[in-house]
Protein backbone atom coordinates (compact mmCIF):
# COMPACT_ATOMS: atom_id res chain seq x y z
CA UNK A 1 0.00 0.00 0.00
CA UNK A 2 2.81 2.65 0.66
CA UNK A 3 4.28 2.16 -2.85
CA UNK A 4 0.60 2.98 -3.93
CA UNK A 5 0.61 5.60 -1.31
CA UNK A 6 4.21 7.75 -2.85
CA UNK A 7 2.66 7.09 -6.61
CA UNK A 8 -0.75 8.90 -5.80
CA UNK A 9 1.50 11.59 -3.88
CA UNK A 10 3.74 12.29 -6.44
CA UNK A 11 1.34 12.61 -9.10
CA UNK A 12 -0.92 14.52 -6.87
CA UNK A 13 -3.72 12.10 -7.37
CA UNK A 14 -6.26 12.94 -4.67
CA UNK A 15 -8.34 9.84 -3.68
CA UNK A 16 -11.52 11.07 -3.61
CA UNK A 17 -14.33 8.41 -2.18
CA UNK A 18 -15.24 7.20 -5.73
CA UNK A 19 -11.66 6.66 -6.76
CA UNK A 20 -10.94 4.86 -3.31
CA UNK A 21 -13.87 2.25 -3.76
CA UNK A 22 -12.17 1.89 -7.30
CA UNK A 23 -8.81 1.19 -5.66
CA UNK A 24 -10.14 -0.99 -3.17
CA UNK A 25 -11.85 -3.28 -5.67
CA UNK A 26 -8.40 -3.72 -7.69
CA UNK A 27 -7.05 -3.93 -4.13
CA UNK A 28 -8.84 -7.18 -3.00
CA UNK A 29 -9.46 -8.83 -6.41
CA UNK A 30 -5.19 -9.09 -6.45
CA UNK A 31 -4.81 -11.16 -9.01
CA UNK A 32 -7.73 -11.54 -11.51
CA UNK A 33 -7.85 -9.60 -14.30
CA UNK A 34 -10.99 -7.17 -14.25
CA UNK A 35 -12.86 -5.08 -16.66
CA UNK A 36 -14.11 -2.53 -16.03
CA UNK A 37 -17.78 -3.32 -15.79
CA UNK A 38 -16.85 -6.08 -13.48
CA UNK A 39 -14.99 -3.26 -11.58
CA UNK A 40 -17.98 -1.27 -11.65
CA UNK A 41 -20.08 -4.20 -10.19
CA UNK A 42 -17.77 -4.47 -7.36
CA UNK A 43 -17.62 -0.93 -6.85
CA UNK A 44 -21.64 -0.32 -6.22
CA UNK A 45 -21.49 -2.67 -3.57
CA UNK A 46 -20.04 0.27 -1.60
CA UNK A 47 -20.97 3.22 -3.75
CA UNK A 48 -24.53 2.68 -5.43
CA UNK A 49 -24.34 5.48 -7.57
CA UNK A 50 -20.78 5.12 -9.19
CA UNK A 51 -21.04 5.49 -12.65
CA UNK A 52 -19.18 3.78 -15.25
CA UNK A 53 -17.52 6.97 -16.70
CA UNK A 54 -16.03 7.48 -13.11
CA UNK A 55 -14.94 3.69 -13.09
CA UNK A 56 -13.19 3.64 -16.61
CA UNK A 57 -11.81 7.24 -16.21
CA UNK A 58 -10.07 5.84 -12.72
CA UNK A 59 -8.34 2.69 -14.01
CA UNK A 60 -6.97 4.69 -16.69
CA UNK A 61 -5.39 7.13 -14.52
CA UNK A 62 -4.25 4.62 -12.44
CA UNK A 63 -2.89 2.31 -15.08
CA UNK A 64 -1.11 5.20 -16.17
CA UNK A 65 0.32 5.88 -13.07
CA UNK A 66 1.52 2.26 -13.26
CA UNK A 67 -0.60 1.10 -10.21
CA UNK A 68 -2.57 -1.20 -12.21
CA UNK A 69 -1.50 -3.08 -15.63
CA UNK A 70 -3.57 -2.77 -17.90
CA UNK A 71 -4.16 -5.16 -21.01
CA UNK A 72 -6.39 -6.59 -23.95
CA UNK A 73 -7.55 -10.23 -24.00
CA UNK A 74 -10.68 -9.86 -25.40
CA UNK A 75 -11.17 -7.88 -28.96
CA UNK A 76 -11.66 -3.87 -27.62
CA UNK A 77 -12.01 -4.96 -23.71
CA UNK A 78 -8.94 -4.02 -21.45
CA UNK A 79 -8.46 -5.76 -18.29
CA UNK A 80 -7.03 -4.63 -15.44
CA UNK A 81 -5.14 -6.05 -12.05
CA UNK A 82 -2.82 -4.79 -9.70
CA UNK A 83 0.69 -3.90 -10.91
CA UNK A 84 3.47 -5.81 -8.74
CA UNK A 85 5.04 -2.64 -8.39
CA UNK A 86 8.20 -2.38 -10.53
CA UNK A 87 8.56 -6.21 -11.05
CA UNK A 88 8.53 -7.35 -14.93
CA UNK A 89 5.15 -8.28 -15.26
CA UNK A 90 4.31 -11.87 -15.68
CA UNK A 91 2.69 -13.36 -18.90
CA UNK A 92 -0.70 -14.98 -19.49
CA UNK A 93 -2.51 -17.75 -20.91
CA UNK A 94 -6.00 -17.32 -22.10
CA UNK A 95 -8.26 -20.19 -22.04
CA UNK A 96 -10.89 -19.93 -25.48
CA UNK A 97 -13.55 -21.98 -23.71
CA UNK A 98 -14.20 -20.85 -20.19
CA UNK A 99 -12.07 -17.32 -20.17
CA UNK A 100 -10.19 -18.05 -17.36
CA UNK A 101 -6.76 -15.74 -17.42
CA UNK A 102 -3.87 -17.37 -15.77
CA UNK A 103 -0.66 -16.14 -14.99
CA UNK A 104 2.36 -18.04 -16.48
CA UNK A 105 5.13 -18.75 -14.20
CA UNK A 106 9.08 -18.54 -15.75
CA UNK A 107 9.99 -16.57 -18.71
CA UNK A 108 12.16 -17.31 -21.41
CA UNK A 109 12.11 -14.09 -23.43
CA UNK A 110 15.20 -12.33 -21.43
CA UNK A 111 17.20 -14.36 -23.72
CA UNK A 112 15.75 -13.23 -26.95
CA UNK A 113 15.68 -9.44 -25.63
CA UNK A 114 19.69 -9.47 -24.65
CA UNK A 115 19.59 -11.08 -28.40
CA UNK A 116 17.56 -7.64 -29.39
CA UNK A 117 19.95 -5.63 -27.59
CA UNK A 118 22.91 -7.27 -29.14
CA UNK A 119 21.25 -5.79 -32.71
CA UNK A 120 21.04 -2.62 -31.21
CA UNK A 121 17.24 -2.24 -29.77
CA UNK A 122 16.67 -0.89 -26.61
CA UNK A 123 14.20 -2.71 -25.24
CA UNK A 124 11.80 -1.49 -22.20
CA UNK A 125 9.47 -4.21 -22.29
CA UNK A 126 7.36 -7.25 -23.32
CA UNK A 127 4.38 -9.11 -23.53
CA UNK A 128 3.27 -12.19 -24.53
CA UNK A 129 -0.52 -13.91 -24.18
CA UNK A 130 -1.42 -17.66 -24.92
CA UNK A 131 -4.28 -18.51 -26.09
CA UNK A 132 -5.64 -22.08 -25.88
CA UNK A 133 -8.01 -24.38 -23.65
CA UNK A 134 -7.09 -24.57 -19.82
CA UNK A 135 -7.09 -27.97 -18.34
CA UNK A 136 -10.54 -28.33 -17.39
CA UNK A 137 -11.97 -27.29 -20.78
CA UNK A 138 -9.26 -29.48 -22.12
CA UNK A 139 -10.61 -32.49 -20.10
CA UNK A 140 -13.94 -31.98 -21.30
CA UNK A 141 -13.59 -31.99 -24.74
ZN1 LIG B 1 -11.18 -23.19 -19.57
ZN1 LIG C 1 -2.00 -10.92 -14.77
ZN1 LIG D 1 8.51 -11.64 -19.77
Amino acid sequence: MDAINTKLYRNNYRLTGQRKAVLNVMMENKGRHLSAEEVLWEARKRIPNIGIATVYRTLEKLASLDILYKSMFESNKFRYELSEDDKHHHHHVVCLSCGQISEVSGDLLYELESKLDQQGYRIIDHELKFYGYCPLCNKDS
